[in-house]
């Protein structure tokens, strides 16, 4: 890991002229929080920070370059509320730590607390399309699809947004593209760990606006559950928040947060009511069919320790520390009106005990799989879970869907799953 801020920038005082002081106002000004000079035209950093489009910030005070002064601490401040750390203003080690965390390229924005962040503009349609300029070599091109995918259905799936791709090398509304260094935007990457990804928010130009930029420096994974390595599912779907609209979270359960701390490939509800407020909630089902839980089929039946159908639904407790499949058919309506209809996204109802944890959900037409969801870890009530289909593609065979349960140890409550209904929605 890359330490950006030294050692020695601990404990310095107001006043210091330090060589570690440097360091700490280059971070703050690289990502928002303080302009390195009265004239912001003095330096080609402050120059590439007000053309490079995702850098459109409110004007920032200006510190003595190499003192660390009142608006070195101010600024030292913001940030530390930013990052969830008490807004001492001093160079602690718990600040420096964030300071050296693996992170979003993006600026932060001074922004009320805890909550997420728009006015970066966003698209006049809600049907996108996406390209890939290249690939990163640490994943093949069928896993990189699925995790740009997946990181595209956690927006589909709460809001009318809709994304499709085209061919690669072709200028969708988003271009993802993998490079290093510097690579011709004005935010040049930095190695391994520290900056991991940015993105250009809907405010910048075109060509630009939406496009995503992945440091290659990095190792990038995919498959659950990660023990080295950055989560490509959880950078994209934070780095599509960007393209959407969205600036970064000062709520540290946000997926919108600028930090990054392991996997995280869900919304929290201040990115969901974030997205809402610019496209609008998911809208009313269209051809929407249901079944009843009693319908689930059941995997492996000698790792249940009960199962039992209730009227509808359907309780299972799966075996301590097992997993387990269950699998739904549901009622496809392929052609409405001579038109082949497509498929939009999979709804769950359903209530688990603190120990068994819904981690997959793998959506199939037919026995082609249309999309891979895992690691979604959902556990508790689930009154209305939504899961996109983000590309929409049209529907051929009929649908099933399986999901993919771990059981912890605990009582039978901890590890009982209550199906109560599953349903998908055609378009
Ligand atoms: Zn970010
Ligand atoms: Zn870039």
């Amino acid at each position: 890991m890359s330490d950006n801020i030294p050692a020695s920038a601990v404990g310095l005082k107001e006043g210091s002229k330090a060589k570690a002081v440097r360091p700490v106002q280059k971070y703050l000004e690289t990502f928002g929080y303080l302009e390195s000079d009265s004239n912001p035209f003095a330096t080609d950093e402050v120059f590439m920070r007000r053309t490079s489009a995702d850098h459109v910030l409110e004007e920032q005070p200006a510190a003595t370059r190499g003192e660390l002064d009142s608006a070195t601490i101010e600024a030292l401040k913001q940030f530390q509320a930013v990052a969830g750390i008490p807004a001492t203003g001093e160079i602690d080690s718990e600040t420096r730590e964030a300071m050296n965390a693996q992170r979003c390229g993006v600026p932060d924005t001074a922004s009320a607390l805890g909550e997420y962040v728009t006015g970066a503009g966003k698209w006049s349609t809600n049907h996108l399309t996406y390209s890939f300029q290249n690939y990163t070599d640490d994943l093949t091109r069928g896993e990189i699809h699925w995790a740009i995918d997946h990181a595209f259905s956690l927006w589909s799936a709460e809001t009318p947004l809709r994304f499709r791709r085209v061919a690669d090398g072709t200028s969708g509304d988003i271009v993802i593209r993998f490079v290093t260094g510097d690579h011709g935007d004005g935010s040049a990457f930095d190695g391994p760990s520290g900056v991991l990804a940015h993105a250009f928010l809907p405010v910048a130009s075109e060509p630009i606006r939406g496009d995503s930029h992945f440091d290659d420096a990095e190792a990038w994974v995919v498959a659950i559950p990660i023990t080295s390595g950055i989560d490509l599912v959880t950078v994209a779907a934070h780095e599509f928040g960007h393209a959407l609209g969205l600036r970064h979270s000062s709520d540290s359960s946000a997926l919108m947060a600028p930090f990054y701390r392991g996997w995280h490939r869900y919304l929290s509800s201040d990115d969901i009511q974030g997205i809402q407020s610019l496209y609008g909630g998911p809208g009313r089902l269209e051809n929407a069919t249901w079944i009843h839980g009693n319908a689930a089929l059941i995997e492996h039946e000698n790792a249940v320790d009960f199962e039992r159908k209730y009227g509808f639904y359907n309780r299972i407790v799966g075996k301590a520390n097992s997993t387990n499949w269950i699998h739904f058919a549901l009622p496809t309506p392929v052609i409405e009106d001579g038109r082949r209809l497509s498929l939009d996204r999979f709804m769950l109802r359903a209530v688990t005990g603190s120990k068994a944890t819904l981690r997959d959900v793998h959506i199939r037409d037919g026995e082609r799989v249309v999309a891979l969801l895992n690691g979604v870890n959902r556990s508790g009530v689930m009154p209305f879970a939504r899961f996109g289909v983000a590309s929409m593609p049209a529907v051929r065979w009929g649908v099933s869907v399986s999901l993919g349960f771990d059981f912890g140890s605990g009582t039978n409550g901890d590890r009982r799953v209550d199906l109560i209904s599953a349903g998908f929605d055609y378009k």
